[in-house]
C-alpha cells in the first residue's frame, strides 16, 4: 500500500487534467464517461488511496474496462506513468475484492501452458489437429465472447532449447519467443530465426522460458509477474548473448521496462531494418497495423515498419488512416469485455478494408489473432500475416 500511496502523490503532481488522453483512448467512445479514459481512471485511483472513495465494484469496473494499450501514456504531455499507477491500483483491487474467476483462470492457464505438462498437452493437441483442413477454431467463452482462435500446431514449443547458428556471426541474440508463438505460431518463430540468421546473428532459444508475465502485471497480479520474471531471468542467465530479440511487443515492453535487464531488447523488425537483406514481392498491396505496445511500451518508431515494407520490391504500401489505433484484442480484455472489444475491432477492420490492400501486416501475434478473427467475422477479403512471415517469404536468398 505504501508504494501505491507514493505513486499516487506523484500522479497528483503530474496529471494536469488536460484531457488529451481522451482523444486516443479506444474505450472512451463506447463508455462516454469520465471513468472511461485515463484521466478519470487515474482520478478514481487517487480518490481511493486518499480514502475519499471506497473501493467498490463500480470503481473496479472502470479499471477493468481499460485495454491497457497505453496510448494515453504515449500522448500524455506530462509523462504520467499510467501503467505503473493503474497496475498498482488493480493489485490493491485484487487483494481487496479478488480478480474474478475468468481473469484468474485466464492468467493461471498462461502459467500452466508453459509447464512441462502444459507444453506436452498443447503439442499432443497440435499433432491431433494438424491434419484438420482449417487454421482456426471458433471458440465460445463463458463471458459471451466468441473468437476464431488459431489451432495449436505440432510445431508448438519446437524451437525450445536450440541454438541456430549464423554462417558469419556478427553477434548472438536470445529469442524470447512468447506464449503465442510457442503455442500457435511456431512458423512465425522459425521465420524470425531465419531472418536473424540471414542478418548475421546466431539465435539462442532457451529451454524453459515461461510467459513474460505482462498479462499478469497489466491485470494487477504483481506477485505472479514477479514469480515469472524471476524464473525467466534465471533461465536467461544460463546463456551468453549480446541482446534479446522479440516478435511480440508486449513481451518486449515487459522485458525492457520491468525486468531490469541491462542488455538491449529489440523488435526483430529493428534488426532486419538495420541489415542489408533484400525482399521481392509479387505485386501485392500491403497495409500495416502498428501494434499499440510497439510504440507505447517498446518505443519502436513506426518508421521502422514502413521503411521495411517499402523495401519489398514490386509491392505497394497503402497506409491506413488509423494505422496506430488499437485492434481491440488486449489479451484478456477481449474475453472480459467482449462487446467493447468487438466494436473496437469492427472499426479497425473497416479502416484496414478501406485501404483495399490484399495483405495486412503487423508485428504482434495477439494482433494477428484478433485481425484474422476480425476479417473472418466481417467477411473482408484480406489476408493477415505477421511481418516476419511475409519478410521470410519475400526474402531474396
Ligand atoms: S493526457 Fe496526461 S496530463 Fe492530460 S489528463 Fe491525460 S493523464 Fe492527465
Ligand atoms: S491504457 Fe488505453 S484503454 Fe486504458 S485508459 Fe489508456 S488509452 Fe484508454
Amino acid at each position: 500500500m505504501e508504494k501505491f500511496v507514493e505513486l499516487s502523490l506523484d500522479l497528483a503532481q503530474k496529471c494536469v487534467k488536460c484531457g488529451l488522453c481522451k482523444s486516443v483512448c479506444p474505450t472512451y467512445p463506447y463508455i462516454q464517461e469520465e471513468g472511461g479514459f485515463a484521466r478519470g481512471r487515474l482520478a478514481l485511483a487517487e480518490m481511493v488511496v486518499r480514502g475519499e472513495l471506497p473501493l467498490t465494484e463500480e470503481v473496479s469496473k472502470q479499471w477493468d474496462q481499460c485495454a491497457m494499450c497505453r496510448r494515453c501514456e504515449w500522448i500524455c504531455p506530462n509523462n504520467v506513468e499510467y501503467k505503473e499507477i493503474i497496475t498498482k491500483a488493480k493489485d490493491m483491487q485484487r487483494e481487496t475484492t479478488g480478480q474474478g474467476i475468468v481473469k484468474s483462470l485466464g492468467l493461471k492457464s498462461l502459467e500452466l501452458l508453459q509447464s512441462k505438462l502444459g507444453r506436452k498437452a498443447v503439442k499432443v493437441a497440435g499433432m491431433l489437429m494438424d491434419p484438420l483442413p482449417f487454421a482456426e477454431l471458433k471458440v465460445p467463452f463463458p463471458t459471451g465472447a466468441v473468437k476464431f482462435m488459431p489451432k495449436p500446431t505440432a510445431k508448438a514449443f519446437g524451437l525450445r532449447g536450440k541454438v541456430f547458428k549464423a554462417e558469419e556471426e556478427k553477434g548472438k541474440l536470445l529469442f524470447f519467443t512468447g506464449c503465442m508463438i510457442d503455442a500457435f505460431y511456431g512458423k512465425t518463430g522459425e521465420n524470425v530465426i531465419k531472418l536473424m540468421n540471414k542478418a548475421g546473428y546466431t539465435v539462442i532459444v532457451p529451454e524453459d522460458i515461461k510467459c513474460c508475465g505482462a498479462p499478469h502485471y497489466y491485470s494487477g497480479n504483481i506477485p505472479a509477474f514477479e514469480r515469472l520474471k524471476n524464473h525467466n531471468l534465471e533461465e536467461m542467465s544460463k546463456h551468453n548473448f549480446d541482446a534479446i530479440v522479440v516478435a511480440c511487443p508486449t513481451c518486449g515492453g515487459a522485458l525492457q521496462e520491468d525486468y531490469g535487464i541491462e542488455k538491449p531488447v529489440y523488435d526483430f523488425a529493428q534488426i532486419v531494418q538495420e541489415s542489408s537483406l533484400k525482399f521481392k514481392g509479387s505485386g501485392n498491396r500491403l497495409t500495416f497495423h502498428v501494434p499499440c505496445h510497439s510504440y507505447s511500451a517498446m518505443k519502436v518508431s513506426d518508421r521502422v515498419f514502413y521503411e521495411l515494407t517499402e523495401r519489398i520490391e514490386g509491392d505497394q504500401v497503402k497506409k491506413a488512416e488509423k494505422d496506430k489505433s488499437c485492434c481491440g484484442f488486449a489479451g484478456l480484455f477481449s474475453i472480459t469485455n467482449p462487446r467493447m472489444s468487438e466494436q473496437i475491432q469492427r472499426e479497425k477492420v473497416e479502416d484496414l478494408r478501406k485501404t483495399e490492400a490484399d495483405l495486412v501486416l503487423t508485428t504482434c501475434p495477439g494482433c494477428v489473432l484478433n485481425l484474422k478473427d476480425g476479417v473472418k467475422r466481417h467477411k473482408v477479403n484480406q489476408e493477415v500475416l505477421h511481418l516476419a512471415d511475409y519478410l521470410a517469404e519475400t526474402l531474396q536468398e
